[in-house]
Order: structure tokens, then C-alpha cells, then sequence
């Protein structure tokens, strides 16, 4: 079958096309025939090693990329009830969606109903449900309560401001370019803030009369981080949850305490996906809102799969606006 991946960890160069026989479904798994695979930045960190010492996100070489797709069921394995051939389907977290055929465990599934298209839902199995997971359950959102998002107009950004808007937050949100405060204003952001102009934890300050946010939301990790802490009210919460421009070393607890006695938290989207019925539950809040029109989400470019470089360059040259997706059949 086709898959792309690399045999070692490098740039967006080290993706190649690997010889791989198709899975076969092992006990509990389903065998899928993919139509689409999701880009995240997550690709990126298991492409280039980043995440090598992880235990929850192996990175055994060589590697399929790709953590999220959609597409049909084409063979179940043993054990597996209720899913059957020809049923369409989509899920995160499984290793190896850059290719024609992936197995999966049918607990990570969600089936998709005739409405919800490939497209969107290769789109929502892991941005969305990381956009949802951090506004409802990592730090659930009161209304009224103020949120900052970084990096807005990404895939996971764009969805972010529209979910905390819908629990009735007031989002300030930070972009690297003038376009990109027009999307996330688009999104519903009541503020949008150039981090690459001007320093955004005064624009923070200023916004809230000098209070500053709940929550912060920080995918963006090392240029950002020390800034996020001191955007927050007192007692407020900064959740890091990726590094797009390099990954966080350490913090001092001291600058916790100094920066207003603050929580922090550091969560991989795995242990908000723990369980079939969280996986139900998410997905069926996300669909419900597609379908409703009160979520819009953005594809932005789709490749062709053996384009995989191409896309993963366009990721971390910071020139995409939404979802990347990968077209497989
Ligand atoms: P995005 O579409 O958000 O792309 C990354 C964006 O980060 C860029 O477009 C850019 O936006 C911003 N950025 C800031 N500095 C840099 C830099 N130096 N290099 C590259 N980009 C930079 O990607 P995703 O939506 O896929 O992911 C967003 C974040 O969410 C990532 O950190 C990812 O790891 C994390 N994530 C974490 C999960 C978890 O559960 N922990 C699950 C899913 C995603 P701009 O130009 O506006 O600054």
C-alpha cells in the first residue's frame, strides 16, 4: 500500500515514501480504507523526534506518520461488535494515517453520520476534540469569563475561539499577521493582538483593565510561555498544550506563585480521549454544532498524500490558515 513516513527523524526532507504491507486488524481493531488524513502539529514533533522520550506517543522508526483520518471500515478483528464493512468512520490517535489502510482500535472510532463529510470530520477527530477538551473540561469556560488563545488562525486556534465564544467567553486572541486577526475575528475573537508586533501581554493588560485572562490557552510554547503566565488574573489557570515554536523546558514553581498563585498544566489530548464514551460524547457535541452552523471549520489546503512534505513545510513556515488535510481516495 501507499504510506509515507520517514525512517529517521529529520526536517520535512525526511519524508518518504516506505514499502508497508496493509495492517491486518488485530483483536479489537478495525482495518480502515482511509479517504483522508488530518496534518497536525503533532506530526511535526513525531516526524523530528521531539517527542522520543514519550510514553504515551511512542515514536518507533521507521513510522507512518499521521494521527487522525477518516475514511471506511473494511475488515473487522476478533472481538470487535456493532462496527461493520463499508461503515464510515473517523478517529485520533491512532499511529500510521498517511497511507491507504490503517488499523485501528474500534474503541477509538467515531462513526459518522451521512451528514458530516470526510473532510470535516478528518478535521474535528483531533483539532476539534483538542479545541474541546481544553474549553470544556481542561478548564471549563464560564461566561464571561476572559480567555486568551495563541496562534488563532490555526487548525486548532480557528476552532478554539469559536468553542470558547459558544460557552460564552470573551476571547482575546494572538496572530502572526494582519490576515490572520481578520480570520480570527471571522472566528468570533473580540480582540485580536500581533504577538510578532507588539508585546502581548501589555495588549492583555490593557484589555482587562490591568486584571488579565482566566485562562490561558498555549500551543505555542517557548516564545510565548513567560508572557502567558503574566497575562493571567490572580489564581488563574495557563494550560500549555503544544510548542510550535520550540518546546518549554522547565518552569519554576516560583514563577507559579509569582505570577498570582497560578495553575498550570501541561495535558496530552490521550488523557482526554480516554475512553470510547469520551470519544462519543466529544464528537457528538462537535457534530451537533457543525451541523447547527454554530461551527465552522476551515479547510484550508488539501494535498495529495504523497505531497506529505509539502504540507508539514507549510505548517512550520506559519502559512497556513485552518486545516491541512491529505487526499487518499
Ligand atoms: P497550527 O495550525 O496552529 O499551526 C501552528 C501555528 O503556530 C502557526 O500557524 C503560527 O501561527 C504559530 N506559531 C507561532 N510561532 C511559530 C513558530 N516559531 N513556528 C511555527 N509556527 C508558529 O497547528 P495545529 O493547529 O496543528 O496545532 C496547534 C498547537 O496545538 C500545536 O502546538 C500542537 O502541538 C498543539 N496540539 C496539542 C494537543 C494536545 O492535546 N496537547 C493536541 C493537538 C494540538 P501565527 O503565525 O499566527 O503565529
Amino acid at each position: 500500500m501507499r504510506a509515507m513516513g520517514v525512517r529517521a527523524f529529520g526536517g520535512a526532507d525526511a519524508i518518504e515514501a516506505l514499502s508497508v504491507e496493509p495492517p491486518r486488524p488485530g483483536p479489537g481493531e478495525a482495518l480502515l480504507r482511509l479517504r483522508r488524513a488530518g496534518v497536525n502539529y503533532i506530526d511535526v514533533y513525531m516526524r523530528s523526534g521531539v517527542y522520543k522520550r514519550s510514553d504515551t506517543y511512542k515514536t518507533p522508526l521507521p513510522m507512518v506518520l499521521g494521527m487522525e483520518g477518516a475514511g471506511t471500515v473494511e475488515a473487522i478483528g476478533e472481538g470487535v461488535e456493532g462496527l461493520c464493512a463499508g461503515e464510515r468512520v473517523a478517529f485520533s490517535l491512532a499511529r500510521g494515517s498517511y497511507a491507504d489502510f490503517i488499523a485501528v482500535p474500534a474503541w477509538r472510532l467515531a462513526r459518522l453520520p451521512d451528514d458530516i463529510s470526510d473532510e470535516a470530520a478528518a478535521a474535528l477527530m483531533l483539532q476539534g476534540m483538542t479545541a474541546h477538551y481544553l474549553t470544556h473540561s481542561a478548564y471549563p469556560l464560564r461566561p464571561g469569563e476572559r480567555c486568551l488563545v495563541h496562534a488563532a488562525a490555526g487548525g486548532v486556534g480557528q476552532l478554539l475561539v469559536q468553542l470558547a465564544k459558544a460557552r460564552g467567553a470573551e476571547v482575546l486572541a494572538t496572530v502572526g499577521s494582519e490576515d490572520k486577526a481578520e480570520i480570527a475575528r471571522a472566528r468570533g475573537a473580540d480582540h485580536a493582538i500581533l504577538y510578532r508586533k507588539e508585546d502581548f501581554r501589555e495588549r492583555v493588560m490593557e484589555l482587562t483593565g490591568g486584571e488579565g485572562v482566566a485562562v490561558v490557552y498555549d500551543g505555542v510554547g517557548r516564545n510565548t510561555i513567560a508572557g502567558s503566565l503574566r497575562s493571567l488574573r490572580r489564581r488563574g489557570t495557563c494550560i500549555l498544550f503544544g510548542g510550535a515554536s520550540g518546546a518549554v523546558e522547565s518552569i519554576e514553581p516560583l514563577e507559579l506563585a509569582e505570577a498570582g498563585s497560578v495553575f498550570f498544566t501541561r495535558p496530552h489530548l490521550a488523557d482526554y480521549m480516554a475512553s470510547a464514551e469520551e470519544i462519543a460524547g466529544r464528537a457528538a457535541d462537535l457534530f451537533a454544532m457543525l451541523r447547527s452552523g454554530r461551527l465552522n471549520v476551515v479547510i484550508d489546503r488539501t494535498f495529495p498524500l504523497e505531497a506529505a512534505a509539502e504540507a508539514h513545510r507549510a505548517l512550520e513556515n506559519r502559512t497556513t490558515r485552518g486545516k491541512l488535510l491529505l487526499e487518499i481516495a
